[in-house]
């Protein structure tokens, strides 16, 4: 915490100026918010607030650093519709010139109470996160930072809020607030800090299951499940024992819990945005309708609730101390650590989804194959140092997706897991297989069972940490691999664990389920393009692999693929797999015929290694550590 307030640098002195005047403001009352979702269809959501105050100066703010997408992404722009009321009266209000997200008002002599009225416009398409889809007729998940405004000057901490919700008739809901009462179609909910408000939010809707999962009653946890139909809640007794599973997988790998119960608050529809986001005693997940019902969109799907919730210990419980900030607003988020926050919760997250059951020790080997490759085929390594991608994510979360592999985007996750296999690896090799990760584990996240306080940490207490588990000189191990622009993904991990990356000419299952699911043709390993097979932009180039063989005929993403080698192919995408297999007996170049806006253009791609889709083999006489890592305990 403390680190988090030493910033000043940062912040307009102005604006602390505003800060210091307002903390006078603040009374130790509950500031009440009521939420009416009865008019979510058509994506609105009404907000009421009633805030004690004092006379004289106020500054609000509008949360604008929103924990877990560790970005300035509070959706001001969805705010509309703001009266602030005393005594019957509008007062006028005037928005701070350097930060949008705070306006500055003054309370008369005589007003101890300020009412205010507005409504969230909620997305209705595109967005990220919390700025993406959150409604439809059947749906709505709410979170409490879209439709509150909170007094400056106070830790998020120390502010006590009052919260209700009324829903749509007949509706259900879940949320890790605990309900005092519901009467008139209203829910009350018991008072809670703010910084716990925006920790939990509400899924509701029409079609609602809940079950429980939990290893036993004092500790209960639970799965929500919130669809647009009935069908989609259709999930199976083998789902249900993963689940149950991943929460006795993830006490014995971490020695404790911190929640008082707990809450996947998951939404199952095509019509929302698709997303994870964590918090210490919920996660709001939102993915495919059909992820209990399809096996290629279970298996795709597979690993999301499991990141959430290692999410609960390594995020909210442990937390990067440029990420504990003391509110939403007056300072930023660092994100500089997020190589740990979401690379170690993308490890932890696909190993207890294997040791959980719910995908196969073959399973996890092809997603780690995917992982691998991935990141092995990030050209833009060469420039830029996976330490920028965190230190630069609260851009790159929403920067194009065309030529990610030269960006280089939120890589701290999936090359994050690569290099925390390698720590597993090499712990168990130093210590001759008696110590691991899950010591690791225990020692980071065990402490204080129970409690949902933030340990904030710093990268030498990590180091430090990894020295008591096992000494090694673990600050240069991690350092070399954040901070090199050396070519190639830090592979060790895998051959230290027993396995090759190598590429195969027929798709693993995970792979075949990917392209599925994504909707789209990956041949970034072999020609280096990936085309989208979606209804709508069928054949557009998603992205082209940086001084691959597409690249260098002059392919780039954006471009439609119209023909290759003659073939139409939009009728069937099977040409160009063909094309690149032909290719391999002859000198031809595989010939593309595309259109960029109102051009047609042909490019010659020379190309003659054959498909490549990515596995893992097996290493002969060498240790299998992987299959150690993902055994059940
Ligand atoms: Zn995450």
């Amino acid at each position: 915490m403390a680190h988090a307030y030493v910033q000043p640098r940062l912040i307009a002195p102005l604006l602390l100026a505003f800060i210091a005047l307002s903390a006078a403001a603040q009374a130790g009352e509950a500031i009440s918010v009521d939420v009416d979702l009865r008019d979510s269809a058509r994506q609105l959501f009404h907000g009421h607030e009633v805030i004690p105050v004092k006379p004289g100066a106020l500054t609000l703010y509008y949360p604008k650093w929103v924990p877990g997408e560790h970005s300035p992404s509070g959706p001001l722009e969805n705010l509309a519709g703001l009266k602030i009321m005393a005594s019957g009266k509008q007062l006028p209000w005037r928005r701070d010139l350097r930060e949008m997200w705070a306006i500055h008002l003054d309370v008369p002599q005589g007003v101890s109470n300020l009412d205010l009225s507005f409504d969230f416009l909620s997305p209705d398409s595109g967005g990220e996160f919390g700025q993406s889809v959150s409604a439809t007729p059947d749906i709505a998940d709410l979170e409490w930072n879209q439709v509150l405004l909170y007094p400056a000057g106070a830790a998020s901490k120390d502010l006590s809020f009052q919260p209700s919700v009324r829903l749509p008739a007949d509706w259900h809901f879940a949320t890790a607030l605990e309900t005092v009462s519901t009467s008139g179609g209203v829910t009350h909910f018991k008072p809670v800090t703010l910084e716990n408000l925006v920790d939990s939010p509400l899924i509701a809707g029409a079609h609602f299951r809940r079950l429980d999962i939990g290893p036993d009653d004092k500790v209960p946890v639970h799965l929500n499940l919130v669809a647009d139909t009935d069908e989609d809640l259709d999930i199976s007794p083998a789902q249900v024992q993963g689940m149950k599973n991943l929460v006795k997988q993830a006490y014995a790998l971490f020695g404790s819990h911190h929640y008082g119960h707990y809450d996947f608050l998951l939404t199952l529809s095509d019509n929302t945005g698709h997303f994870g986001l964590e918090h210490h005693q919920s996660s709001d997940d939102r993915s495919f309708a059909d992820l209990y019902i399809m096996p290629e969109t279970s298996l795709v799907g597979s690993h999301l609730l499991p990141h959430e919730y290692v999410h609960s210990w390594n995020g909210k419980f442990r937390r990067p101390a440029g990420l504990a900030t003391p509110d939403f607003n007056s300072v930023p988020m660092e994100g500089d650590l997020l190589w740990v926050y979401e690379g170690l919760t993308e490890y932890f997250g696909n190993v207890l989804t294997a040791r959980s059951g719910s995908i196969s020790a073959d399973q996890y080997r092809q997603l780690l194959a995917i992982d691998a490759a991935t990141m092995d085929h990030r050209p833009g390594r060469s420039w830029r140092p996976l330490q920028d991608t965190n230190d630069e994510a609260q851009i790159l979360y929403y920067a194009p997706r065309q030529w990610a592999n030269w960006r280089r985007v939120q890589d701290f996750y999936t090359e994050g897991e690569l290099i925390w296999l390698d720590v597993d690896t090499k712990l168990r090799e130093l210590s001759g297989g008696k110590k691991s990760m899950d010591d690791f584990a225990h020692a980071f996240y065990g402490m204080d069972d129970g409690s949902y306080v933030v340990h904030p940490y710093t990268f030498e207490e990590l180091v430090a940490t990894l020295n008591r588990v096992q000494p090694f000189d673990w600050a240069a191990f991690l350092r070399e691999r954040l901070d090199s622009t050396r070519e190639g993904a830090p592979l060790d991990g895998i051959t230290r664990g027993g396995y090759q990356l190598s590429y195969s000419e027929t798709p693993s299952e995970y792979f075949k389920a990917t392209e599925k699911v994504r909707k789209n043709q990956n041949c970034m390993f072999s020609v280096g393009l990936q085309v989208d097979m979606s209804e709508h932009r069928r054949g557009e180039i998603q992205d082209v692999l940086w001084e691959s063989p597409a690249f260098k005929a002059g392919v780039g993403p954006g471009m439609k693929l119209v023909a290759v080698n003659g073939r139409a192919y939009d009728a069937d995408k099977q040409v160009l797999t063909d094309a690149i297999t032909e290719a391999k007996t002859t000198k031809s170049p595989i010939k593309l015929l595309v259109r960029e806006q109102d051009t047609f253009m042909t490019f010659d791609v020379d190309y003659h290694g054959g498909l490549k889709y990515p596995v893992l083999t097996r290493s002969a006489g060498k240790t299998d550590y992987l299959d150690a890592i993902i055994a059940a305990h």
